[in-house]
C-alpha cells in the first residue's frame, strides 16, 4: 500500500474566497514524501476541482501514485440512501447530488432547496437541520430541537468511534458539515470517473493509481496545537491540511495498509474515516522529524573488498567463501516496523522481552485446582463455588484444605499452586475425591517459566520466522528494529537471449536464468529487481549496470563473466578499476567476476544455468546474507549413503544436482552445465571434497537440501 503523493483537501461550502489567502475557503496540502509542497489557496470549489483534476492527470502520467484526502463525509447515515435513491449504493446517491447541486463560481448555490427535497422524503422534521434564517425553506428545521433522528441516526458510525462533534445533517453554523457534503459529494462523483480514481473503502483500490479517501483534521489536532498557529500567524486550515499531508507521507507503508484494510461493516454504506482512533499515532508523524524511522546509514564497502590474494591459480572454494566473509559487511539501513509486517525481515538490534511468558502462574489442564500438592493415599476436598477459566480469573483465594475448578490457561488464584487432572478426580456433592501422591506445584506453569522480561529473545541478525513471530508477540515490543530488505537487481547478457514467451529468431534461446535468479532472491526474502536482458555490447550493459545500481543495493548478472571476446560485464568491472576475476577450484563454475560499480557490489555469475544458481548458491547467498546484515549464512548438510557410482579427480570441490530417495543420495545422470532439467529434477545437492575420490554405492557422501539454502 504505497504511495508516491499524499494530498488533503480542506472543503468550504461557501461562497468565493477573497483572492488573498484567508480561512474559510479551500485548502490543499500535498506532500512528496521528499518534502512538502507549499498548501495550495483555491477560491471557489470549481478552482479546487480543476486544480485536483490536474494533479490527478499530472502524476498519475508520471507513474507516481497518489492518495487524496477529503474532509468531509462520503456518505450518510445507514439508510438515508435509500430512502432518497432506493438503493444502498453510495455511489447511486452521489450521482443523484450531482444532478441537482448547482454551484457558480462566485459560490452561489442551492443547496439548501437540495436539503429540502430530501427532507420531503422523511416524516416529520429533518433531518437536515440549520439554515441562514428562520423564514426561508419550510422544509428545513431552524434548530435541532424536535428532530427524531429514527429512521435514520444522526451520526455515522465513524462519527461516533471518532468522537467527532459534527452531524452531516447541519447545514448551518458551524460546523457546517452538513453543507460540505451537499457541495463535496457532486465534485467527488465527477473525480471519480477520471482515469485511474477509485474510492475507499467503497471500491477495491489496490491497483488504482489514485485513491480518494475521507480524513478528518481532528485526527491531527495535538500537533496542530503543538505549531501554536496564532503565534506564528499561519492560517489555522493551512497548517492542518500540510501537517496531516506530511503525517500521511511519513506513515509507513504496512501501517497505512493496516489502516485501509478491513473498515467495519458500515463503511460500506456510509464511509469511513481513514485513521480514525489513531490520534496520537498521526500526530506524532505529523510532528518529529521526518520518521523514515532510519538509523544510521552503515559503512559502505572497501574498493578493494574483493581484492584476491595475489599469485594464486585457482582459489579454493573455502578460502573464497572465507575472504566473501571477511570482507564484506552489511549495507541495509534499518527501519522500526510492527511485528506483524516482520516475517522473513532481518533484526537490526537485538529483542528484549518487555513480558515473561507466561505472565502470570496457570493452569496446564483442565481439573482442580488446591495448596500444597497431596500425600501418598486417597484425598477428598471440598470445592469453593465459581471456577477460574482462561480470561476470566477467580477473584477470591481459595482457603486451605479446599479445592477449585480450574480451566487450562486459567491464572491460579490466591490459595492454589497445584493442579489435579480432571480425569483423576471424581466429583460429587459439591467435593472432589482423588488418589495421591501429586507434587507441589503439579500441572501447574510458573511465571515466566518460558521468557522472563529483559531476558534477549531474538538476536540482532535473526531473519524472522512465524514462530518468531508468536514469540515476539507473546513478550517482545509491538515494533521492532529491522533491516531494509536489500534490493539485488538481475541482468541477463548475452545476444542469443530472447525474453521468455517471445518467439526466437535463428541462434536464440530463451532467457532461462533471469526467472530462476529472481525467483531464488525472492526466496531469499531479498527484494528482487528485474533489470531485464542485455544484448553484448558494452555501451548497452554500461548503461544497464548504472541503472541497477541507482536501484539497488547489489547486482547479479549472469553470462559474460569470462575473460573472452564478449565477455563484457568482466571486461567494464576491469575497466571500472574494480574487478577481480575468481578463478574459483569449483564445478560447475567458471569465473566469477567480482566488483564494485558505482560502489554497489556485482556478482558476475556464469551464463550455465546449472554453473548460475549453484554459484549462486554456494557464494553469493552467504554473500548477500551478510550484506542483509543476516550474517554469513552456512547451509546445513547431512551424511548419506551415496545411490551412485563416480570417479572424482583432485584439485576442485563438485557440486552435483542431487535428491534423496529411499535414504540414499542420488545424482543426475548428466553432470553437463547447460542441463536445465537436472535443476528441476533435484531436490539439493551433493558436495563432494576438494581431493581425490572413487565413490562407490553405500559408501558416504554429503547432502545439502534446497531447503537448507532457504530455496
Ligand atoms: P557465457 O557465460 O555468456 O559465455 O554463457 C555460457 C553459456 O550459458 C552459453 O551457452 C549461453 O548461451 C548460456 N547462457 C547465458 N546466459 C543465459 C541465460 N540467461 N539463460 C540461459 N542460458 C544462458
Ligand atoms: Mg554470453
Amino acid at each position: 500500500m504505497k504511495f508516491d503523493t499524499h494530498v488533503v483537501v480542506d472543503w468550504s461550502a461557501g461562497k468565493r474566497a477573497p483572492a488573498r489567502p484567508s480561512k474559510d475557503s479551500i485548502w490543499i496540502g500535498i506532500s512528496r514524501g521528499t518534502g512538502d509542497d507549499e498548501p495550495v489557496y483555491c477560491r471557489s470549489r470549481q478552482d479546487a476541482e480543476s486544480h485536483l483534476a490536474a494533479l490527478i492527470a499530472a502524476e498519475r502520467d508520471a507513474g507516481r501514485r497518489m492518495m487524496i484526502g477529503f474532509d468531509f463525509p462520503f456518505g450518510y447515515p445507514k439508510g438515508l440512501a435509500r430512502k432518497i435513491t432506493g438503493t444502498d449504493d453510495v455511489f447511486a446517491l452521489w450521482a443523484w447530488l450531482e444532478e441537482r447541486i448547482s454551484d457558480l463560481p462566485d459560490g452561489a448555490n442551492n443547496r439548501y432547496d437540495v436539503a429540502s427535497e430530501m427532507n420531503g422524503f422523511f416524516d416529520g422534521p429533518g433531518p437536515f437541520w440549520g439554515k441562514p434564517n428562520e423564514r426561508d425553506w419550510p422544509e428545513i428545521p431552524y434548530r435541532k430541537a424536535g428532530i427524531v433522528f429514527d429512521e435514520v441516526a444522526e451520526k455515522r458510525h465513524c462519527d461516533l468511534a471518532g468522537k467527532a462533534s459534527s452531524s452531516c445533517f447541519q447545514l448551518a453554523f458551524p460546523p457546517t458539515v452538513g453543507g460540505q457534503v451537499l457541495m463535496g459529494l457532486p465534485v467527488l462523483s465527477r473525480l471519480r470517473r477520471l482515469d485511474g480514481v477509485a474510492v475507499w473503502p467503497f471500491e477495491d483500490t489496490s491497483d488504482a493509481a489514485v485513491v480518494v479517501v475521507e480524513i478528518w483534521p481532528g485526527l491531527i489536532e495535538p500537533a496542530v496545537k503543538e505549531v501554536k498557529v496564532r503565534a506564528s500567524g499561519e492560517i489555522r486550515d493551512r497548517v492542518q491540511v500540510r501537517l496531516l499531508a506530511r503525517a500521511l507521507s511519513r506513515l509507513p507503508h504496512d501501517e497505512l495498509a493496516e489502516l485501509m484494510a478491513a473498515p467495519p461493516q458500515e463503511s460500506h454504506e456510509e464511509g469511513w474515516i481513514l485513521g480514525a482512533g489513531h490520534v496520537a499515532r498521526l500526530s506524532e508523524l505529523a510532528l518529529g522529524a521526518p520518521d523514515t524511522g532510519e538509523g544510521p546509514e552503515p559503512p559502505p564497502l572497501r574498493n578493494d573488498c574483493f581484492a584476491l590474494p595475489a599469485g594464486v591459480n585457482w582459489t579454493p572454494v573455502d578460502q573464497a567463501l572465507d575472504l566473501l566473509r571477511t570482507r564484506l559487511n552489511p549495507i541495509a539501513g534499518a527501519e522500526k516496523s510492527p511485528v506483524r509486517s516482520a516475517l522473513g525481515r532481518v533484526l537490526a538490534s537485538d529483542v528484549i522481552a518487555e513480558r515473561s511468558n507466561p505472565p502470570a502462574a496457570n493452569s496446564a489442564v483442565d481439573g482442580f485446582g488446591f495448596a500444597g500438592g497431596a500425600s501418598e493415599g486417597k484425598h477428598r476436598l471440598q470445592l469453593v463455588e465459581g471456577r477460574a477459566a482462561a480470561g476470566a480469573p477467580y477473584d477470591g483465594k481459595v482457603p486451605s484444605g479446599r479445592a477449585i475448578r480450574i480451566l487450562t490457561g486459567a491464572p491460579l488464584p490466591e490459595g492454589v499452586d497445584t493442579v489435579i487432572l480432571e480425569e483423576d478426580v471424581t466429583v460429587a456433592d459439591g467435593q472432589i475425591a482423588f488418589r495421591g501422591p501429586l507434587k507441589r506445584g503439579a500441572n501447574a506453569r510458573k511465571a515466566g517459566e518460558d521468557v522472563a522480561a529483559g531476558d534477549v529473545v531474538l538476536p540482532a541478525g535473526r531473519r524472522l520466522t512465524p514462530a518468531d513471530l508468536a514469540l515476539l508477540s507473546a513478550v517482545g515490543p509491538a515494533r521492532v528494529d529491522l533491516r531494509r530488505a536489500l534490493r539485488v537487481a538481475v541482468i541477463s547478457t548475452g545476444d542469443e537471449l530472447a525474453e521468455p514467451g517471445k518467439p526466437l529468431n535463428p541462434g536464440q534461446i530463451h532467457d532461462a536464468n533471469r526467472p530462476m535468479l529472481l525467483a531464488m532472491l525472492a526466496r531469499f526474502a531479498f527484494e528482487p529487481v528485474d533489470m531485464g536482458i542485455v544484448p553484448d555490447d558494452r555501451q548497452a550493459l554500461r548503461a544497464r549496470l548504472d541503472a541497477a545500481a541507482e536501484q539497488a543495493d547489489v547486482i547479479l548478472t549472469s553470462g559474460g563473466a569470462s575473460a573472452g571476446d564478449e565477455d563484457h560485464v568482466s571486461a567494464l568491472l576491469r575497466e571500472a578499476g574494480a574487478m577481480q576475476e575468481w578463478r574459483i577450484a569449483v564445478k560447475p563454475g567458471r569465473p566469477l567476476a567480482l566488483g564494485l560499480w558505482a560502489g554497489k557490489p556485482v556478482f558476475g555469475l556464469p551464463g550455465n544455468p546449472v554453473a548460475a544458481m549453484v554459484c549462486t548458491l554456494v557464494f553469493a547467498r552467504p554473500a548477500l546474507c551478510l550484506l542483509a546484515g543476516e550474517g554469513w549464512q552456512e547451509p546445513q548438510g547431512f551424511t548419506l549413503p551415496a545411490a551412485f557410482e563416480k570417479r572424482k579427480k583432485p584439485g576442485r570441490r563438485e557440486y552435483l544436482r542431487a535428491r534423496i530417495r529411499e535414504g540414499r543420495a542420488e545424482v543426475f545422470a548428466s553432470e553437463g552445465s547447460g542441463r536445465i532439467s537436472g535443476l528441476s529434477w533435484a531436490e539439493g545437492l551433493v558436495e563432494l571434497e576438494d581431493g581425490e575420490r572413487h565413490i562407490r554405492p553405500g559408501d558416504p557422501v554429503r547432502y545439502i537440501p534446497f531447503g537448507s539454502f532457504a530455496l
